[in-house]
């Protein structure tokens, strides 16, 4: 009997219009659990390093975490794996919403597409019944369009649809895919778009099994209540009408302008006002007591849902104020594109026309104003008109094909990919080491679990160093160490970048939403998932018998795995940098230093890759045995990884019963960042 997963997946070749229901091996559930986890296994297996993302090759995989829809509540995020056209490496994103939860109760845990169909189609998953389906009459058609039409078309209002806009057919490198307005970022669309799949509808009612399901439905009723009282879970931007943090330190345009001081009492009251004057509720994910989502109806558009920094990328590069935002969301999110990167682009190009790179004869007609310019880029970038169509590659691939010096404009990626706007004054040792060294495509899949700041006030600091349960006793000495505006040490450096990657590699297998765990842990106490409760959830769903340790191994052994998968494609430290001139004030020495010495604590050479020892250790020692024969290792690098034990400094049997979240309702996430001044 299988616990918590189907024990199937739903192989799909559209090349051939073939699909199989094929049984998996648990002996991977032990070693990866699952979503991203096993999902970067088959993408080792099964596409060779030689197959690029356009490749029929390349897997698309669609995975429901490994506890996506048993009752552990805030739980329900589908993983979306591949290789990314950008930067020709493993590509991760999530989304929330229902579509995982669905998955499961269809009977699978994946869903994995390979091939390229030869017209446009979608897939419908039926419970048992799977087919792949024309979907000519949904070309061109709206993201929320094509789910309605397929409800419509399929005659039941609870299929769950996740589905490309005009974006991902067009195959922009940042389209997304989208889902009850959660999107997969990061560009997955384009490949969704490159295999000729529209949409995804699936509808399940069977059951899967837990394993111990009386002391798991008893202890999830009990966190869901704790989890909807606490300020310390979700997205406080859907509910806080303070958005000082985004709109005074990041940056504006082409990510260029910091506008300190921006928000005043006047903008949140303006913002306030317009945000209640177009909102139509607050909705949460499937099981999760929370609502993050902010569902808007701005005039003369659908309605529509939006949440977290989504909310602010598109005014603050286009220099306007939030309606702006507001209107071109509900515009950009049927076309499918990611609002991060799409946003930055069209502020690029704009630049590169005021500085007479791009001319009038690239941009007809150009407007003047600068939400026109907007809606006028993203429509030819979308349908890949004129200079739309270099664009829609990517800001990377764009300068270098517009050239005449349009290199020195793109200054905001990292291995080849758009980068969320943050630019600050010093450099930052952890935020340096998770930029460079991420395996992931962008900083908000990798930061989250260690504040960003200490805390001036010392009393205040001890008190919140005193509440944070959820931290190995190591990272509360270097939180009570660090001095304001000065850098943690190198060896804090170190194990904070390893925390916050390793905690949302613990996510990204069990599919717990980032906001209830890694993202969450920033703010102290405890939020609703941590490394020492996370365990007894999975022992209780799965029948496994894991502690802190265990775990921690698992999701070091799924970093690791990735990395591997980026090394074999040619990923080498001369790769991981920064974008150039992202902190004002650089410590070049400093920051190689950083480099070895995370290297050396992760057991991987000084080109960052795994040795043989730190791979062996972590049962992957085929990885070790492909480098070997590939000639990218000698097998006599006998660096191994630093352990890093998880009870450290705290009582085991204590630390798993305690109450897992503070009930504070005073907490704001302005009230914390005052603090934090
Ligand atoms: S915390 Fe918010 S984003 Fe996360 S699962 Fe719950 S409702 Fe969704």
């Amino acid at each position: 009997m299988r616990y918590a997963e189907t024990g199937y997946n739903l192989e799909v070749d559209l090349s051939r219009g073939n699909i199989e229901r094929v049984a998996t091996d648990p002996g991977l559930t032990e070693k990866h659990l699952g979503g991203n986890g096993t999902a970067a296994k088959m993408i080792w297996d099964r596409v060779p390093p030689e197959a690029d993302a356009f490749s029929p090759d390349n897997l698309l995989i669609f995975s429901a975490g490994l506890l996506v829809g048993t009752p552990v509540p805030g739980c329900n995020r589908t993983m979306v794996d591949t290789i990314s056209p950008q930067t020709n490496f493993f590509s991760h994103s999530i989304f929330g919403g229902y579509f995982g939860p669905e998955l499961k109760h269809a009977g699978y845990d994946k869903i994995v597409i390979r091939g390229k169909a030869p017209d446009l189609v979608y897939l419908w998953i039926n419970n048992d019944k799977v087919e792949i389906r024309d979907a000519s009459h949904l070309k061109g058609k709206g993201t929320q369009e094509t789910a309605a039409l397929i409800r419509e078309e399929l005659k039941d209002p609870r299929i769950q649809v996740a589905a490309i806009g005009l974006a991902g057919e067009n195959r922009l490198f940042m389209a997304s895919i989208e889902h009850c307005n959660a999107a997969a970022a990061r560009g997955v669309g384009v490949i969704m778009g490159d295999k000729r799949l529209k949409a995804i509808a699936v509808r399940g009612t069977k059951d899967f099994y837990v394993a111990n399901p009386e002391e798991l439905f008893k202890l999830c009723l009990r966190h869901s209540q704790d989890m909807q009282a606490s300020p310390f879970v979700g997205d406080l931007m859907a509910i806080e009408w303070n958005d000082a943090f985004h709109h005074d330190n990041f940056s504006w345009g082409n990510v260029r302008v910091r506008r300190k001081g921006y928000w005043t009492q006047e903008i949140e009251d303006k913002f306030k006002d317009y945000t209640l004057k177009i909102r139509d509720r607050l909705q949460g994910c499937y099981n999760c007591p929370k609502n993050c989502h902010l569902v808007v109806k701005p005039p003369g558009r659908q309605r529509y849902m939006l949440k977290c920094y989504g909310k602010a990328t598109w005014h603050m590069a286009a220099f306007k104020e939030i309606d702006f935002t507001f209107d071109i969301l509900a515009l950009s999110q049927e076309y499918g594109v990611d609002s991060y990167a799409m946003p930055q682009a069209i502020a690029y190009a704009i630049e590169l026309y005021e500085a007479g790179i791009l001319t009038d004869k690239d941009l007809p007609d150009f407007p003047a104003e600068s939400g026109d310019r907007f809606y006028y880029l993203l429509e030819k970038i979308v349908r890949r008109e004129g200079i739309g169509d270099i664009l829609a590659n990517g800001l990377y691939r764009a300068a270098r094909q517009i050239g005449n010096g349009a290199e020195a404009y793109e200054h905001n990626t990292i291995k080849k990919f758009e980068q969320v706007p943050v630019k600050l004054g010093k450099v930052n040792y952890p935020y340096y080491l998770m930029y460079c060294t991420s395996d992931k495509m962008a900083i908000n899949q990798t930061e989250g679990s260690y504040p960003q700041d200490p805390i001036a006030d010392l009393v205040e600091r001890k008190k919140f160093a005193d509440e944070w349960l959820s931290a190995p006793e190591r990272f509360r000495r270097y939180f009570m160490e660090w001095e304001p505006r000065t850098n943690p040490s190198v060896e804090a450096s170190i194990n904070i970048c390893d925390w916050n990657e390793t905690m949302h590699y613990v996510d990204d297998a069990t599919g717990l939403c980032a906001f209830c765990s890694s993202f969450r842990g920033q703010f102290g106490g405890a939020t609703a998932y941590h490394i020492y409760n996370i365990p007894t959830f999975i022992n209780l769903a799965t029948g496994m018998n894991i502690d802190a340790d265990d775990l921690w191994q698992i999701a070091r052994r799924n970093r690791n795995l990735v990395r591997a998968i980026n090394v074999s494609r040619g990923l080498r430290r001369a790769d991981e940098k920064p974008p150039e001139d992202h902190w004002k004030v650089r410590e070049p020495e400093k920051e190689q230093e950083l480099l070895d010495e995370y290297y050396k604590f992760k057991g991987w050479t000084n080109d960052g890759i795994p040795s043989k020892a730190t791979l062996d250790k972590l049962g992957l020692d085929y990885v070790a045995e492909e480098f070997i024969k590939r000639g990218i290792l000698t097998g006599s690098e006998d660096n191994c990884y630093t352990e890093t034990p998880c009870y450290e400094g705290k009582n085991k049997e204590e630390i798993e019963q305690f109450s897992s979240l503070r009930k504070s309702s005073e907490f704001t996430l302005t009230e914390y960042l005052h603090k934090n001044k």
